[in-house]
């Protein structure tokens, strides 16, 4: 196991602890030289004790521990220091013993193409899709998307983008499966795009113009829905891959994406998931960009929040800012209890209708912490039920789950 790719590392990892546990293994043995020694520390860090030692080697115990405590990151634990470490060191070693060039190079037909259209980069994996839950990444690249060169621009860096890691991977163009994750989505009707935040794409068929580009099929898909199908079958939820995973995407603005059986569920108008433009407010004065009142996304997105702030207060901050500021700063406390509130009441809406087996989420907003806390208690609090037991779960994948996810629907491109 070589660990390249952040997220996967993260949940081999997790799944490495969760195996441990189940099996009863309460310790481990680590053998380090005595000359590594941050090694040394890395692990008397994470409680390990010396059993043996010759001088030249010492055997450490490293406890495996309980179950962390719900709500807190065990990957911030010293045992997932030790564990990453540890991975590092053997993949250092299979590194020297063969060149990765070399390494276990699939078949081409086994190989596919991930893409990743953001607002301000462009993301490209070429990736083994696997029957397994694993999707190694062979090549990777990225660039900066050409927002303010317009659209012929950004058409023409994601066909270049994708020309440079065929190369790289010594795939073939013509016939490897494309996936690409883009923000917005597209119109059943005309084909083309709708609700980007790059707008310069909106009303053009980006689809058929990569298409006819690259004289081949692509399979294309809103960004949100890659993230959801990429936690779902590789990420957080991947426990909950056969059943219904609502993917949350909470950053400058507010999206989402449902996974059913471990396939992207785009709806009858390919509107599914798109919590953020249902009102949770309605009653208040402020219009939202899609004309109507209340929408999650006024109240929820990082901007949002930040607005709001900066009204009240007359100063601009940081969300990350505001909410250390809450428990000193009335405006701060006033303006995350409003979020805190958009999101318990926007989500039980969708838990409501849905009731998935899991919740994922990702986007800048996604990190803070108080949402897995607070806001559970939020959403319980809103839900036609006397409980919630949905596991409302903290992504693992990281910025990746959008690339990603482009490579798992990479294969629906033919069709
Ligand atoms: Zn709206």
């Amino acid at each position: 196991m070589i660990f390249r790719e952040k997220g996967l590392e993260k949940r081999f990892l997790h799944h490495l602890v969760h195996a441990a546990r189940n099996a009863d293994i309460r310790r481990f043995r680590a053998e380090v030289l005595a000359e590594n020694a941050p090694m040394v520390h890395l692990l008397r860090d994470a409680g390990a004790h010396v059993v043996k030692s010759d001088g030249a080697a010492l055997v450490l115990e490293v406890p495996v521990g309980p179950r962390a405590e719900p709500g807190t990151d065990e990957t911030q634990s010293p045992l997932f220091r030790v564990l990453r470490a540890l991975a590092v060191t053997v993949a250092d070693l299979v590194a020297r013993a063969a060149p990765p060039k070399d390494f276990g190079r699939p078949a081409t037909e086994q190989v596919v193409i991930g893409v990743d259209l953001g607002g301000t980069k462009i993301e490209a994996i070429v990736a083994r899709r696997t029957r397994t839950t694993d999707l190694p990444v062979l090549v990777r690249h990225r660039v900066s998307t050409p927002a303010h060169e317009g659209y012929e621009a950004i058409v023409q860096a994601t066909c270049n983008l994708l020309s440079h890691v065929a190369k790289e991977a010594q795939v073939d163009l013509k016939t490897i499966p494309i996936g690409v994750g883009m923000p917005g989505g597209v119109t059943r009707r005309t084909g083309v795009v709708k609700n980007s935040n790059t707008v310069c794409l909106n009303d053009r068929p980006f689809r058929t113009d990569l298409q006819d580009r690259l004289g081949r099929p692509v399979a294309v898909d809103n960004d949100a829905n890659c993230f959801t199908l990429a936690e779902a079958l590789l990420g957080a939820a991947s426990e909950h891959r056969d059943g219904v995973v609502f993917g949350v995407i909470l950053g400058t603005g507010v999206g989402g994406g449902i996974s059913f059986g471990g396939r992207v569920w785009s709806g009858a108008q390919g509107i599914a998931g798109e919590w953020g433009h249902t009102a949770v407010w309605p009653e208040r004065e402020t219009q939202c960009y899609c004309g109507r009142r209340g929408c999650v996304e006024l109240y929820a997105s990082g901007p949002a929040v930040e607005k709001l702030y900066t009204r009240l207060s007359g100063v601009h901050l940081k969300l990350s800012e505001i909410v250390l500021r809450r428990t000193s700063d009335p405006h701060a406390e006033a303006v995350i209890e409003d979020f805190l509130n958009t999101f318990g009441r926007g989500l039980a809406n969708v838990i409501d209708v849905l009731d998935p087996s899991a919740v994922v989420l990702g986007g800048g907003v996604s990190n803070v912490d108080l949402l897995y806390t607070e806001g559970i208690s939020r959403v319980a609090g809103y839900v036609f039920n006397d409980e919630l037991t949905t596991p409302i779960l903290r992504n693992a994948l990281g910025d990746s789950a959008g690339v990603y996810g482009a490579a798992l629907i990479a294969e629906n491109g033919s069709k």
